[in-house]
């Protein structure tokens, strides 16, 4: 009873994310998924369960901000990038330590995934870079927390702007394809991909094919096949 309605409330939260904008986290994901993601395109919806594992996530970044805090080295939390065209995105800290600035990222994962990491994860480097960049800050610092164990590694990153320079340009490129309706390619090594795993438009991803397709006509095919459903 008091389950249901738990879970409700967190999918509830979930429908109301419509995306207007890019984000500095879609920064090297699949250009196809964040074009469905841009179209409010019928995606599988992602279990209460997972909705809280974020939650929780959220709740350790808060635990670290309070010790930056108390050691007077966060300078300022949660900030927003300046405002321009293209991205949005918020940074978990600047921080200043023995007089240099860096950005933060606070990543925290799993016990396996934390085992195995050597070095930070691509998509992370991206993240901090698009950070790096709008700040105008030369370092920055990837953490990543054990949220089972609550063990600790730390990356500094140096700014790369020949890195941010084609991050920019993909979205760029990504943004005339949202604005002209035209369906990204899928990821070279679908669906093998780790990204195709955990994705949540991998069904209407499927239908689409491997074949470049106008958004609007690809929709009529959606509603084709939902009907062929409801009939069966
Ligand atoms: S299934 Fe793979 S290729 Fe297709 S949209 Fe998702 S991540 Fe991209």
């Amino acid at each position: 009873m008091l389950k249901e309605l738990i879970d409700k409330f967190y999918l509830e939260q979930e429908k109301r994310k419509e995306q207007v904008r890019f984000y500095v986290t879609d920064a090297g994901k699949c250009r196809r998924a964040v074009f469905f993601k841009f179209k409010n395109a019928p995606r599988e919806i992602t279990d209460a369960r997972i909705l809280r594992i974020f939650e929780h996530g959220e709740h350790i970044h808060r635990n670290i901000f309070n010790i930056l805090y108390r050691l007077r080295i966060g300078v300022t939390t949660e900030i927003p990038i300046p405002q321009q065209e293209i991205i949005s995105g918020r940074a978990d800290a600047i921080l200043c330590i023995e007089n240099e600035n860096y950005v933060l990222d606070i990543k925290s994962i799993n016990s396996m995934l934390f085992r195995n990491l050597i070095q930070p994860k691509e998509e992370n480097i991206y993240q901090i870079q698009l950070y790096l960049h709008y700040f105008k800050i030369q370092k920055g610092i990837l953490l990543y927390i054990d949220k089972d164990r609550q063990e600790m590694k730390e990356f500094v990153v140096n700014y790369d702007a020949p890195m941010v320079n084609g991050l920019l340009e993909d979205f760029g490129k990504l943004k005339i394809k949202v604005q002209e309706n035209s369906i990204p390619e899928r990821l070279p090594d679908y669906p093998k991909n780790w990204q195709c795993q955990y994705c949540q438009f991998k069904d209407i991803c499927k239908l689409a094919g491997k074949e470049l397709l106008n958004w609007e006509d690809f929709k009529i095919k959606i509603e084709e096949k939902k009907a062929t459903l409801k009939e069966k």
